[in-house]
């Protein structure tokens, strides 16, 4: 491929960054073509996917409880004024 690669310290650099999406298209896409082509920096994209999900993981269940209670809520709301 003519096309100029990215190095793994750019990728590095900008992993994070990639990750959360906040790169302009054109990035991303080198990104992820070094990622598909280099197993170093795939496996660390990975790791960092990885601990990315766990940390929005322990999010949810905070989430989801207080999504719980505000349906409770309406769900009383709604029996009280029906009553
Ligand atoms: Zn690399």
């Amino acid at each position: 491929m003519a096309q100029k690669m990215m190095s793994c310290r750019d990728v590095a650099l900008r992993l994070q960054t990639y990750l959360d999406g906040e790169l302009d298209e054109k990035r991303m896409e080198q990104i992820r073509a070094h990622l598909d082509a280099c197993v170093d920096c795939g496996l660390e994209a990975d790791v960092f996917a990885d601990i990315k999900k766990d940390l929005a993981a322990q999010a949810i269940p905070a989430d989801s409880d207080a999504l719980a209670r505000l349906r409770d809520f309406s769900a009383r709301i709604a029996e009280e004024a029906n009553s």
